[in-house]
């Protein structure tokens, strides 16, 4: 999954176009004014502050005025802050900062928001996946399409697949299709592929196939173009469905004290009209978290420099927008899905005889970089397997000196697995990682026992060793590869546990609960370049969560258990449970 995310460039154009379809011009909204406009505050907070600034980490008061923090301390170091015009705020539990998830995706998350979760999760058996497919089926009118996600079969022992004969005697009177949690299959029944016009004689499309045996198909669908036949037949969103899905999506993250996200492949979907749309319902109505979006470098029929120009002549270019949506970073992938046996390894997979393979020729992937270079972005570059991150690290280490800006905190996505000359080389270049750290506690042991072996998968996501190699690593979701819950990430990192049988994943690569809370804050801040968040001091934006508990001094192991009661995003009400 790691790639369900980023790396279907065509999957869905069709199924969302429809409803996406913009000039690609945007209008930046303008909710609230963020300069400071008097030395009194409008809002005062008062009650339990962690302000995750380490040379004051309590307060008892925080002034805010336009948006911004103005003071904080104790209540009688603000008191001068306090004008008639000031509100006072006492929340009921801890202030937080804000959470930052620095990589989810909206877009890829809004093809299969509604459809039913067949999650190794919420299936734990493989029959549970039969079961609920049934009775799916059973609940639907005849007729109507039986759709799921985040079946995974990797999880399972013996990695099965669902065939389509099982799915027709689940549903015989209606159409199913199921996504792979790697985002590269769908399973369908007859059904389905009738709805599709899709035929045991009919040919596969270019780097799509039908799965067959014998000549006849056996349920599975493989890669985007293929899989775009099948989404093809289903019913479309209205653009109703989609501005309430975007919002729920968003909403998700707020409960769990989100205030900043980064949107990892914008344009991967409908095209760039998707960032004109975020603007246009921000326009409506303010977002419930801060949105920075990386813009997709792969458009259809387009070269990486017409990609690129395309961009801007819709007026998206580095750093524009607003402080609620803004155009932050350009998205390049290199690899596929380490747990669906895609991403593009040193050594070969168990039981395989190749690791892999990147999705780029070398000139590719120099042209896709300088373009993103040249147009002045920030770089955000999926790299799953330890072969990706040499084969896009050897690339930048030769385009970075020719480029003015070698500062922009270009970002490596996953950088699942990496050597410690690699960490050492990035550090170099000036290239920090982001890692989706739930991958530990979800697919660790199918790494460990069925993909890579035990040595290969204690080296997933080396936060402590980045770290020790002087970078500034963050954690993110990935969303929907995994739910929106910085806490939860962070947790992972600390603790290292895996949650099929809660042995604990090289212990070496453990970090502390500052560092592990620092890289959903401060530091997945500085990787969506915004050093005014992250943490509340004077001058920083006043962005913060009502938490039950302060993290930065309970058990990291209840971290995914602490309740957030509301956010706020420059001094305003963002959510509220
Ligand atoms: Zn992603």
């Amino acid at each position: 999954m790691a790639s369900a995310c980023c790396s279907t460039s065509t999957l869905g154009h069709q199924h969302l176009h429809h409803g996406l379809q913009h000039s690609g011009e945007f209008s930046p909204a303008h909710h609230a004014k963020n300069s400071p406009t008097t030395e009194m505050a409008d809002t005062v907070v008062v009650g339990q502050i962690v302000t995750n600034d380490p040379n004051h980490p309590a307060a008892d008061a925080m002034a805010i005025s336009g948006g911004k923090i103005i003071g904080i301390g104790s209540t009688s170091d603000i008191e001068g802050l306090i004008g008639p015009s000031t509100q006072t705020y006492k929340p009921d539990g801890f202030v937080l900062p804000g959470l930052i998830d620095p990589h989810m995706h909206i877009w890829t998350s809004l093809l299969n928001l509604t459809w039913t979760d067949l999650s190794h999760q919420k299936c734990p058996k493989f029959d549970d996946v039969i079961a609920t497919v049934t009775s799916t089926a059973q609940k639907a009118r005849p007729g109507d399409f039986v759709l799921g996600k985040a079946f995974d079969p990797s999880l399972y022992p013996g990695e099965p697949v669902v065939t389509r004969d099982q799915l027709d005697r689940a549903a015989p009177n209606n159409p199913v299709l199921i996504m792979n949690a790697s985002g590269h299959f769908f399973y369908a029944n007859s059904a389905a592929f009738a709805a599709a016009g899709v035929t045991d004689t009919t040919p596969d499309p270019a780097g799509g196939v039908f799965g067959r045996v014998d000549g006849k198909l056996n349920g599975t669908i493989g890669e985007p173009p293929a899989m775009m036949v099948m989404l093809g037949a289903l019913p479309k969103p209205s653009p109703q469905d989609i501005a309430a899905g975007v919002n729920e999506i968003l909403m998700a993250a707020a409960r769990r004290g989100v205030t900043s996200v980064r949107e990892a492949a914008t344009g991967s979907i409908a095209g760039i009209g998707e960032y004109a749309l975020l603007h246009q319902l921000n326009g409506v109505k303010r977002l419930p978290v801060r949105v920075s979006t990386a813009q997709f470098s792969v458009l259809p029929g387009l070269s990486p420099k017409e990609v690129s120009a395309a961009w801007a002549a819709a007026g998206v270019t580095p750093f524009s927008g607003d402080e609620m949506v803004r155009a932050d970073a350009w998205k390049v992938v290199t690899d596929g899905s380490n747990q669906g046996r895609s991403g593009y390894f040193l050594q070969p997979y168990l039981g395989e005889e190749a690791g892999g393979k990147a999705d780029w020729t070398p000139e590719g992937l120099h042209d896709v970089l300088s373009a993103g270079l040249d147009a002045g972005w920030q770089l955000m570059i999926h790299t799953n397997g330890d072969a990706a991150v040499e084969f896009a690290l050897s690339t930048l280490e030769e385009l970075l000196p020719n480029h003015a800006n070698n500062d922009l905190r270009h970002r490596f996505e996953h950088c699942s697995f990496t050597t410690d000359d690699q960490l050492r080389r990035m550090a170099e270049a000036g290239i920090s990682p982001s890692f989706l750290m739930n991958h530990v506690y979800y697919w660790g042991a199918a790494f460990r026992d069925t993909i890579l072996g035990p040595s290969r998968a204690g080296r997933l996501d080396r936060v402590a060793s980045a770290y020790a190699a002087g970078l500034t690593p963050s954690l993110h979701s990935d969303y929907n590869v995994t739910d929106i819950d910085p806490l939860s990430s962070a947790r992972t990192a600390v603790l290292r546990k895996l949650n099929a049988d809660g042995s604990v994943l090289n212990p070496a690569e453990c970090v502390t609960p500052e560092q592990a809370l620092a890289a959903i804050t401060t530091n997945a801040a500085w990787h969506i370049h915004a050093d005014d968040r992250g943490s509340l001091a004077v001058g920083k934006r006043a962005d913060f969560a009502i938490a039950s508990d302060n993290p930065w001094a309970s058990d990291p192991a209840s971290w995914p258990s602490i309740n957030f009661h509301e956010t706020y995003i420059d001094g305003k009400p963002a959510f509220q449970a």
